[in-house]
This record gives C-alpha cells, structure tokens and sequence, in this order.
C-alpha cells in the first residue's frame, strides 16, 4: 500500500468519525464553495497528479484543459478548481481528488483555523465545541515524506 493510500484511509476515517459525530456536516456532494474559492492553485505531490490526471473522464478532458489555462492566465485567486463540474458542483476527480480536498473542512492547524465560511459559521456557535479535529500540520508533513509539492503552472509544462 503505498504511503498516499495509508494518508487517504487515515483521513477517511477522521472525516467519516467527524460526520458519523454531526450527521448534518455541512460538507456534502453538491456543495462546492472551497472549490469555488481556492486560495492557491494545486501543488500537489507526483503521485497525487498521476493518480488525478489518469482519471480525468475523456468527455471533459477538453473542458478542463481550457480552464486550467483559464485560471493559471490569472494574476491572482480566487480561483475555481478546473476539475469542478460547474454544471452540478460536483467534483469530477473525486475518487482520487488530493489530500488537501479531503482534509479541508475537517482538518485544522494548532491556533489557525481553516474553514470555510459554513463551518465557522457553526464553530462560531459554539455547537463544534466537542469535535475533534484533524491535524493538517502532520497530514502536511506526511505529504512532503512522500515527494516534493508540483504547482499547476510547473505540471503543464
Ligand atoms: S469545506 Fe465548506 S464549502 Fe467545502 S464542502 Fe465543506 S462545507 Fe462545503
Ligand atoms: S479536485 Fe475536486 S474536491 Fe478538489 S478543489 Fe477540485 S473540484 Fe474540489
């Protein structure tokens, strides 16, 4: 099993203790917002490209081309994720979107929050209070043993 696979089941089964604790999460299909949202373009470790790129479905291989050119010809974000299905905000590479889509949401650095405005929302409520969140800084660390991070721009060329 290699070591991108242990980190994918270690975080599908922090997420999935998360939802099974909040079965109203609001992280779900068809809600996209992070995806609408990026900060950064991807970086991702080779493995997570190659992984990514091998499942592209042909019938959007065209589509997605375009908008990775559409978003890497802008000065700055935010940006929308090219493997975004923006028809029904659905991911198209889900099975084997990268690391960083899986954890967001759910996982946090020590003193610095990484949510989107739907979960801050309820954390600022009080009602996550007991919710035992991921830590992105290890998951971080897990990724760099496996590989340096590749940019978007960088993986086009
Ligand atoms: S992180 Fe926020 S925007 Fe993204 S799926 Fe979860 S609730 Fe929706
Ligand atoms: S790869 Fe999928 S889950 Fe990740 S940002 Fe893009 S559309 Fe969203």
């Amino acid at each position: 099993m290699s070591a991108l696979v242990v980190i994918d089941a270690a975080v599908a089964a922090r997420c999935g203790a998360t939802t099974a604790a909040v079965p109203d999460w609001p992280c779900r299909a068809g809600c996209a917002d992070c995806c609408r949202s990026l900060a950064q373009l991807p970086s991702l470790t080779a493995e997570e490209w190659q992984r990514l790129e091998a499942a592209v479905p042909a019938a959007h291989g065209q589509a997605i081309a375009e908008r990775i050119r559409e978003e890497l010809a802008k000065s700055q974000g935010p940006y929308t994720c090219p493997w975004l299905d923006r028809d029904d905000d659905r991911c198209l590479v889900y099975e084997v979107r990268p690391v960083a889509c899986r954890t967001y949401g759910f996982y946090v650095e020590r003193d610095k929050g990484l949510y989107c405005n739907r979960i801050e929302n309820r954390v600022a409520t009080g009602e996550f209070d007991g919710i035992l969140w991921g830590n992105q800084v290890r998951v971080d660390e897990q990724l760099d043993a496996i590989g340096p991070r590749i940019p978007l721009a960088d993986r086009m060329r």
